[in-house]
């Protein structure tokens, strides 16, 4: 009626949701849509593999493909030092501004100068790039002066996984390390990408099975270390 998805969980969280805290906006975003709406959030039961890899990880420059409402996102960016840069891509312009005002509620937006008054907070600041990745990632070395990335987080329309994935090897975004993790390879999956990362000698692939985000539906995630 009037209002989108997107916006009426900004709106719950802007109701519900303590400002200037992650943790707050991410428990609100699971209960919202474990309860009221269901949202393509990475969700609480993958998310804690997320959070696994990046601590294990312990990346410097993050790069998420699929904002959508920034939910995984921020669940990356509280487990970052202040030094660390997290970019992440959205192509659809309503996500990302339901995006950027989420990352407000939550204190991670760059672009919001009275953080920069409030003493340094615990976590890095979200850099959002409005566009499709296949226009972005060979502008990312120049747009954004990072050179490779430690992390890559792969969540948005899955037939664009394994292109992507090409593409980012071929711009030289990734060195020996690098770690790819794709969301939903079960679910709605992306076999493409799944036979490419776990045949090619240059990854070491491995599953790591759960379920759909807020429903007991088989899924999973690939984490596949790029090997050089
Ligand atoms: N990562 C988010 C999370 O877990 O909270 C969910 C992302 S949602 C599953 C996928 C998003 O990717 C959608 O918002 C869609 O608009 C975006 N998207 C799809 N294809 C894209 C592309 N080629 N470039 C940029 N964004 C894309
Ligand atoms: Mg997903």
């Amino acid at each position: 009626s009037g209002t989108t998805r997107p916006m009426r969980i900004l709106h719950y969280v802007q109701r519900s949701a303590k400002c200037g805290d992650v943790l707050s906006v991410i428990s609100a975003i699971d209960s919202f849509c474990s309860k009221v709406e269901w949202a393509m959030n990475v969700g609480d039961k993958k998310g804690e593999i997320l959070d696994a890899v990046v601590l294990e990880t312990r990346p410097r420059y993050v790069l998420e493909l699929g904002t959508y409402c920034g939910y995984s996102t921020m669940r990356i960016a509280r487990l970052l030092p202040p030094g660390a840069r997290l970019i992440t891509i959205e192509m659809n312009s309503h996500y990302a501004q339901v995006a950027k005002e989420l990352f407000q509620h939550a204190g991670l937006d760059a672009q919001d100068k009275s953080a920069e008054k409030r003493p340094a907070g615990p976590t890095c600041k979200v850099e959002l790039l409005l566009g499709s990745s296949s226009v972005l990632i060979p502008q990312l070395k120049k747009k954004l002066d990072i050179d490779k990335f430690d992390l890559v987080f792969i969540d948005h329309w899955k037939v664009s996984y394994l292109p992507d994935t090409r593409l980012l090897e071929e711009c030289g975004l990734l060195k020996s390390g690098s770690v790819l993790l794709a969301d939903n390879v079960t679910c709605p999956g992306a076999p493409d990408y799944l036979e490419y990362v776990r045949n090619s000698p240059r990854y070491r692939s491995q599953y790591f099975p759960s379920q759909l985000e807020y429903l007991q539906v088989e899924d999973g995630v690939e984490k596949s270390v790029f090997l050089g």
